[in-house]
C-alpha cells in the first residue's frame, strides 16, 4: 500500500505509525488524557487469533489506523486543532475516513 497520509501542516507519510506519532508530538497530553477527560492511546493490536485490531484505550474501535489517527487527533486536538507549535494539524485523510463511517 502506498497511500500517503497528509496533515494540514504539510507533513505527509506513507506510514500510519509515523502519522500517529506526528499528532501525538503535536498535541502532547498529560497522561494521555484527552480534552474530554478520558485516557486515549492506541491499545495493543495483538489478538488471540492473530487478527490485528485498532483500538483506543477509551474503548473506541477503528477499522484501520487512519481512522484511529482521526480519533486520537480529535481527542487531543481540541476544537481548533492548534498544536503546541502554533500550527494547525488536521489529518486530511483520517478525518475524511472517520466522517464517512456512520
Ligand atoms: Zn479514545
Ligand atoms: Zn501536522
Amino acid at each position: 500500500m502506498n497511500t500517503f497520509l497528509h496533515c494540514s501542516c504539510g507533513y505527509a507519510t506513507s506510514d500510519a505509525d509515523d502519522h500517529t506519532d506526528h499528532y501525538l508530538a503535536a498535541f502532547p497530553a498529560e497522561g494521555d488524557i484527552g480534552t474530554d477527560g478520558r485516557v486515549h492511546a492506541e491499545a495493543a493490536r495483538d489478538t488471540p487469533d492473530g487478527t490485528p485490531q485498532y483500538r483506543c484505550l477509551c474503548g473506541y474501535a477503528a477499522d484501520d489506523l487512519a481512522e484511529l489517527d482521526g480519533h486520537l487527533l480529535l481527542a487531543f486536538g481540541g476544537d481548533d486543532h492548534i498544536g503546541r507549535d502554533g500550527v494547525r494539524h488536521v489529518a486530511v485523510n483520517a478525518l475524511a475516513a472517520a466522517s464517512g463511517v456512520a
